[in-house]
């Protein structure tokens, strides 16, 4: 892995925050049956595209073909995770199909995603340098339960974004209401 690269496109505090989820995703892999490996890479790459400027972001579509939707255009950061999953594969040589839908969903989730995709997300969201209010209880939720704590940190970004009276992306609610109906026994 190209290292040196992602040192150079991130700033220090997002390179220390891309080496936390890599760490912790890589710890939730073998309860779920995910190589801790490929964990690590994706949690290290799931930002690669975070620094991105928005104009860039949006140009960047159009080079790949990302679509971009209302709520993207007026919130261009959301679309650091497809722009990121494309920048793994082209200048970070990733193929890996899984690895690469972890980096582009990471930021909206995306219903039916898979164990690892979930687990990045997951681990974005409650690595110990995370602070905001409710995290700790997530955090602790995650040792019992992957699924749940993920339904948790959905559930909380939608009840946040709904606080502070920005847009929800629909994927967020799609992602959530599938998990609520995968963690019923
Ligand atoms: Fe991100
Ligand atoms: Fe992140």
């Amino acid at each position: 892995m190209k290292l040196e690269l992602l040192k150079k496109q991130l700033s220090p505090k997002r390179y220390q925050h891309s080496l936390r989820v890599a760490e912790l995703a890589s710890c939730y892999a073998p309860r779920i049956g995910v190589d801790p490996q490929k964990a690590y890479l994706a949690g290290l790459l799931h930002d690669c595209a975070h620094e991105l400027a928005p104009e860039v972001l949006l140009q960047k579509c159009l080079e790949f073909g990302i679509v971009i939707g209302n709520i993207e255009r007026k919130n261009p950061f959301l679309l650091h995770g497809p722009v990121g999953s494309q920048l793994a594969k082209r200048d970070y040589g990733i193929e890996d199909p899984a690895v690469l839908a972890a980096i582009a969903e990471h930021t909206t989730g995306k219903p039916g995603m898979g164990k690892l995709s979930r687990i990045v997300c997951l681990a974005d969201y409650v690595e110990p340098g995370r602070t905001f209010s409710g995290v700790e209880k997530i955090r602790a939720l995650a040792e019992e339960n992957l699924d749940l704590a993920l339904l948790r940190a959905l559930e909380n970004t939608i009840a946040y974004l709904l606080a502070e009276e920005r847009l929800i992306h629909p994927l967020t609610i799609l992602t959530r209401n599938w998990l609520l109906e995968e963690v019923r026994p």
